[in-house]
């Protein structure tokens, strides 16, 4: 197969390129510092926003959950897999989010791409912002619904095409909530207003404002301000600034009960392991409790903010953790991350096709396990590298 499908050229093709991929072995936990390939590097690419990923209480509630439940669950939710662990999980989701549900899925790829193939089919529409997670792409192309994008955080064009699509059965508005490799936020009040005046409901994937927005860090979609009848369906992970692994769909009684028959990806895959599920409820409970991390995290941004300032660097409009630096060419990007690496600092370069072509960036991201020197330490390398490539 290798031969006759040219896949060797195929690979040459893309190292020509500056895209070819490579894994980088981790042999650490995640931390500020992380062991990479042999060396102890700062971390910038992490999405341990809150650096709970390594912090010894979820750990042992891991290591307790893995005694009382054992490793695998065994079976699908549906079959004999769902345990009173996922249970309460789920009632704290909802309670988190403030919705009446929560349905725990595997990973956010499989929620998104449950969430939206199990909600629309053909003859309805779908409506995407320009820079959605490519779970939210599959799962609209999955779907068979009509395919329509938006331009980012643009609802003048959202609103010209739900005018176009009105004949449309259901129509659904897609977006992020924190946008995963720009790191600026969707326009929340706007986009549910035009979403409502064309009878469409909006999805609002927050897997990087789970933990880190609003109080206790309930995310983008406060529940005071936005109820399940402004966001109707709800997404977050618990992989990222959880410091775990899975996601949920929140929404409505009746939302969550038509997932557990029609997602396909919740229907047709082995429920997560009970221990990850007892780790997140005590994540969640420090997420809430722990303000602390959030306040140091605005901190430490507003400090790379303005030191990557001093230095003339181009960043986006962003007040996440999320904080990339444009620099275009797919290979120029390497070569930056591999001399911030020579000066001790692990950033990932971000290429085509995850980023439109020449918008090829270090995508740095922050979390409150760095203190101050850390950012520092950053910002000196930024300098000194750049001069480099
Ligand atoms: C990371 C991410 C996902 C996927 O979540 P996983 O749990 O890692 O599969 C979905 N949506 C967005 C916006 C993300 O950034």
């Amino acid at each position: 197969m290798t031969e006759s499908w040219g896949i060797r050229a195929w690979l040459a093709d893309l190292e020509e390129q500056g895209m070819y991929r490579r894994r980088r072995v981790v042999e650490s936990p995640q931390s500020r510092e992380i062991v990479v390939d042999g060396r102890r590097l700062l971390n910038f690419c992490s999405n341990d926003y809150l650096g709970l990923a390594g912090d010894p209480r979820v750990a042992e509630a891991f290591a307790a959950g893995a005694r009382r439940w054992g490793t695998g669950s065994g079976a699908s939710h549906l079959i004999c897999g769902h345990t009173a662990a996922h249970h309460e999980l789920e009632d704290a989701l909802a309670d988190f989010t403030g919705r009446p549900r929560a349905l725990l899925f595997s990973t956010g790829y499989s929620a998104n791409m449950g969430a939206i193939n199990g909600l629309l089919t053909e003859g309805d529409a779908v409506f995407e912002d320009r820079l959605n997670h490519a779970s939210l792409l599959d799962g609209g192309w999955i779907s068979r619904a009509n395919f329509h994008w938006f331009e980012h955080r643009d609802l003048e064009d959202l609103d010209r095409q739900l005018g176009e699509n009105a004949d449309a059965r259901r129509k659904l508005v897609v977006s992020d909530g924190i946008f995963s490799m720009d790191g600026d936020a969707c326009r929340l009040p706007e986009t549910v207003a035009v979403a409502r005046r064309h009878g469409a409901a909006l999805m609002i994937d927050d897997a990087h404002g789970i933990g880190v927005q609003g109080r206790e860090g309930r995310g983008l979609v406060d529940p005071d301000r936005f109820d399940v009848e402004a966001v109707p369906v709800l997404i977050g992970t618990l992989g990222k600034a959880i410091g775990t692994f899975g996601a949920f769909v929140a929404g409505s009684e009746d939302l969550v009960e038509l997932l557990i028959q029609k997602a396909r990806s919740y229907v047709f895959t082995t429920a997560l392991p009970s221990a990850v599920a007892v780790a997140s409820l005590a994540s969640l409970e420090i997420v809430r409790r722990e303000e602390w991390r959030r306040e140091k995290l605005a901190d430490l941004v507003a400090r790379f903010r303005a030191g990557a300032d001093s230095l003339g660097l181009e960043l986006l409009p962003s007040s996440s953790p999320i904080q990339p630096v444009i620099v275009g060419d797919p290979g120029r990007a390497v070569a930056f991350s591999q001399a911030l690496e020579d000066r001790g600092c692990l950033i990932s370069a971000i290429r085509p096709p995850t980023v439109a072509e020449g918008t090829s960036r270090l995508r740095i991201t922050l979390t409150a396990g760095h203190d101050e020197a850390d950012i520092d330490r950053l910002i000196e390398a930024l300098g000194s590298a750049r001069g480099t490539v």
